[in-house]
């Protein structure tokens, strides 16, 4: 199911956002026109593949058809304000949307996979206490054009930063230099990946200049896997291979415009990523986690944190509303639909309020029986928030009772913790970015 609501239109212009719509709503429109369908699927590899902001630029539609689309539409980007960057790699993008409402979104490249996160709202209304987005409060959903072109920014920038050299240019997948060994890898925002599931890229142009460089080893212990930390920015990181939802907002109470942008996300002649590369992260919005299982098999984390309602209504609110029955009843409807995708329940460990072995123990028995991991996250503290972080004696200890218990466990890399992009970081001012552009 996909929104019916019709795109909205940018302020003070009669033209509509053409990333806007889904690929079936732009032949619609076309076909009202009286423009050949094939020229959506044309208009589409400019937008999304080539990242043209001009139609101007799209040589193969002819000059007439270039003008008409230009008096019909505007290709969307929001403006990028401000930038940080991690000593991780890591870089953090402060955008700001047409009618000046500010998010951020963050790069964070790995040997394997580089990953853009991304938002969905402005600000965010669930307000766990723990997040500093949620104790900013919430200003509006985004469009479906302020989500995929946070992906079109990003990718824009990575490529400015650095120019392919020539080996690079060569065609051919051949030239891609995967990673060694068959460690699991844990991308920053809480997806495993086997080595042989890595490295989709991102359009023919992508392809032939996505050459990896590096190897990134992680340690294992039986199922519990640690990362290391990863040393910088290096050459061969210019391209995008996965997305997470986990930026600010909360992706399903956005679901119509989400639902399109990872639609947009998936069209091979759009960005091209399968829908394995996309993660939507979401608080426990019971509902919507059963519609999306049947609208899209995307993969799915559910920010758990906590093993029992008592607790985690004391850090999520949202728990008075979806309970963790509730919640784990949408996870097993989910599973119905898609047997072969593990859910990964992230578990966010407070020091005095959730990381007792009484809690691992309640928390092994109510996820034994899903097909689930979990990923154990450490604290990203913020100032005025009132928790702290678990040392690493009970992460360890938390970890060992859940691992030894059977559960496939991960402990996430702290990535972009430097320049306030970790998790629960983000928010609407430049803090420590470097400004690019003044605000007038
Ligand atoms: S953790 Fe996610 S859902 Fe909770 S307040 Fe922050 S952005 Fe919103």
């Amino acid at each position: 199911m996909i929104a019916t609501t019709p795109p909205t239109q940018k302020p003070n212009s009669c033209k509509d956002g053409i990333l806007n719509y889904s690929a079936d709503e732009l032949e619609a429109k076309f076909a009202e026109e009286g423009i050949p369908k094939f020229r959506a699927s044309q208009v589409l590899v400019w937008l999304y593949r080539f990242g043209k902001t001009s139609f101007y630029d799209m040589t193969n539609i002819g000059t007439d058809l270039q003008k008409r689309l230009d008096e019909m539409f505007y290709i969307y980007r929001p403006q990028i304000i401000a930038t940080a960057e991690s000593a991780d790699g890591t870089v953090k993008f402060l955008l700001e949307m047409s009618d000046r409402a500010m998010i951020e979104c963050v790069y964070i490249p790995d040997i394997k996979r580089n990953t853009v996160c991304v938002s969905s709202q402005v600000g965010c209304a669930v307000g766990c206490k723990f997040c500093k987005t949620g104790d900013a409060g919430f200003t509006r959903d985004l469009l479906t054009e302020e989500i995929v072109s946070q992906l079109l920014v990003v990718r824009d920038y990575i490529g400015h930063q650095r120019k392919p050299s020539e080996s690079e240019l060569l065609p051919g997948d051949s030239q891609c230099i995967e990673g060694t060994g068959s460690t699991q890898q844990e991308a920053d925002c809480g997806l495993q990946l086997k080595p042989s599931e890595s490295g989709l890229l991102l359009g023919d142009t992508e392809r032939r200049s996505g050459v990896y460089i590096g190897v990134h080893e992680h340690s294992s212990t039986g199922s519990t896997q640690q990362e290391t930390d990863y040393g910088g920015l290096s050459e061969g990181k210019s391209t995008l291979t996965n997305v997470v939802f986990m930026g600010m907002g909360e992706p399903l109470l956005n679901y119509p415009n989400v639902l399109r942008a990872m639609r947009n996300m998936m069209l091979d002649e759009k960005v091209g990523l399968s829908r394995r590369k996309i993660t939507v992260s979401t608080a426990g919005i019971s509902p919507v986690i059963k519609q999306i299982a049947k609208d899209l098999p995307c993969r799915l984390a559910v920010s758990l944190h906590a093993p029992t309602d008592e607790i985690r209504s004391s850090i999520m609110p949202i728990n008075n509303t979806y309970s963790i029955e509730s919640i784990l009843a949408a996870c097993s409807e989910y599973h119905s639909h898609h047997k072969f995708l593990k859910i990964t329940f992230e578990y966010l460990l407070l020091d005095g309020i959730n990381d007792s072995k009484e809690c691992a123990m309640s928390l092994l028995k109510l996820l034994k029986p899903l097909h689930s991991k979990v990923n154990i996250l450490r604290f990203n503290s913020w100032d005025g928030c009132g928790f702290r972080a678990s040392p690493s004696t009970k992460v360890q200890s938390f970890t060992r009772i859940l691992s030894t218990g059977g559960l496939e466990v991960s402990i996430r890399s702290k990535r972009g913790a430097d320049i306030m992009a970790a998790c629960g970081q983000l928010s609407s001012n430049a803090g420590d970015c470097t400004v690019i552009q003044s605000r007038t």
